[in-house]
């Protein structure tokens, strides 16, 4: 009898295979319509760019605080915790400037609707305009923090705010208003600067008006969020009372219960003689507990 060639063995192998049973078949075909599902849902993921403004996502930048009482202390305050970068930074791409732009109202819904296409074409652009609103950003939080410190702003952080604000004063033109006129930026030919403008501007006037000598930092430690303290006896201490001002309450509150504790014990000690070296020795480590 002839011997069967290798294709030969491979062909009877394949016609006597058994066929899938019914229910396998319909597993392995659920499997790959699950595939292509899942594969649509991640190609229409929403682009951040595209909805900004309308997007079901809620975006870091959405619960970026109002407090600064100007609109470049609240652009500063999109970012926190700067020990020496922010830590926490709600700018993640151009359209977050965009969008906080929109709520700051200093855009309206079809300018931004034509930035955020205008970031879409041409992304590497929103990129660059994102890295220079942080750094426009940071000088402005150097130059106040300085000034709230009492310290010298540095010269390059003034020239940065200098030179964003000439170019912001650069686009800006008189425009009729009733009887009067308005300064204002043109709507058309929108560019992906357009949203740093108005920022620089605040930032320049607000340096250069009587306002600066309210300006303070939160007082608690790393915190860095800017405000203009408005209160009639300047005694306003930190970002958010709900926030800093709580948290310090309650590290005053335990100091407080501490130190209370340490003059019980102090107490206790004079009524009983012998006992004053021990409580001598936890008074000296709370107190360094409390530096
Ligand atoms: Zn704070």
């Amino acid at each position: 009898m002839r011997r069967q060639t290798p294709r030969e063995v491979r062909n009877a192998h394949s016609t006597t295979r058994t066929p899938l049973p019914r229910r396998m078949r319909m597993a392995i075909m659920s499997l790959f319509l699950l595939s292509i599902s899942v594969m649509v849902i991640i190609d229409s993921k929403p682009n951040y760019h595209r909805t900004a403004l309308t997007g079901p996502e809620l975006r870091p930048i959405e619960s970026s605080p109002w407090i600064g009482g100007d609109l470049c202390l609240d652009f500063v305050n999109t970012a926190g915790s700067r020990t020496r970068a922010p830590a926490v930074d709600r700018l993640e791409a151009y359209g977050d400037l965009v969008r906080w732009s929109r709520l700051a109202g200093t855009i309206d819904d079809s300018i931004a609707e034509e930035l955020l296409r205008l970031a879409e074409a041409e992304p590497a652009s929103a990129a660059r305009v994102l890295s220079r609103a942080k750094a426009l950003r940071e000088a402005i939080y150097r130059v106040f923090s300085a000034r709230a410190d009492g310290r010298a702003a540095e010269a390059s952080d003034l020239n940065a705010l200098s030179s964003a604000a000439a170019e912001a004063a650069a686009h800006r033109a008189l425009a009729p208003a009733g009887f009067g006129f308005r300064y204002v930026w043109p709507r058309e030919g929108a560019r992906l600067e357009r949203v740093l403008w108005p920022i620089a501007a605040a930032a320049v006037e607000l340096a250069t008006s009587d306002r600066v000598t309210r300006v303070k930092e939160c007082a608690t430690a790393n915190c860095n969020w800017l405000f203009v303290d408005l209160s009639r006896n300047r005694s306003r201490r930190w970002c958010q009372m709900r926030e800093c001002g709580n948290r310090a309450k309650q590290r005053r509150y335990h100091a407080r219960e501490k130190a209370g504790s340490v003059a019980d014990r102090k107490n206790d000690a004079r009524a009983e003689p012998g006992m004053g070296r021990r409580v001598q020795t936890g008074t000296s480590r709370d107190r360094r507990a409390f530096r």
